[in-house]
């Protein structure tokens, strides 16, 4: 499993601070709680998070925070096979690719250095150093195999 406590809050004030933006109560509140969620969710599920224990919170102001976090490198976002984008935190050591179940659209978290130096062997084949990659697996999990018959 991959370890995501390797970002907290400190992360983002110290990038509030280096870009000059004002780290509002909200904000800091939306992103607590954004680390503290794990998974992959989309605006609307973490906005509900959100808005569980600050009511008074716009979606606009999660959603702009959640783009904070991305420019921050402390949160990702991802498009997968239903085109939502979906976020969830990030630091430098959780790189991890997406098993994704077409049936229940459950989201796994996969990693295999194998894969991951043949990607970049792969691209020093071409010339390229590589920045990142998304590399996402579409299929049925053992549930919804067990339900759809054929
Ligand atoms: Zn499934
Ligand atoms: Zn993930």
């Amino acid at each position: 499993m991959v370890d995501e406590k390797d970002v907290d809050l400190n992360d983002f004030l110290a990038f509030m601070s280096r870009k000059g933006l004002n780290t509002t109560a909200q904000r800091r509140a939306i992103a607590a709680a954004f680390f503290d969620l794990p998974g992959h969710h989309t605006l609307e599920e973490f906005y509900q998070h959100v808005a569980k224990s600050n009511p008074d919170i716009g979606q606009t102001t999660v959603y702009r925070t959640l783009k904070l976090l991305c420019d921050a490198g402390l949160a990702v976002e991802s498009h997968f096979s239903d085109g939502v984008a979906r976020y969830e935190v990030a630091g430098p050591e959780s790189h991890h690719d997406h098993l994704v179940c077409l049936g229940c659209g459950k989201i796994l978290e996969i990693i295999d250095q194998r894969i991951e130096k043949l990607q970049r062997e792969l691209a020093e084949q071409s010339g390229f150093t590589l920045s990142g990659h998304v590399h996402n697996l579409y299929g049925l999990c053992a549930d919804c195999r067990g339900t759809q018959r054929q």
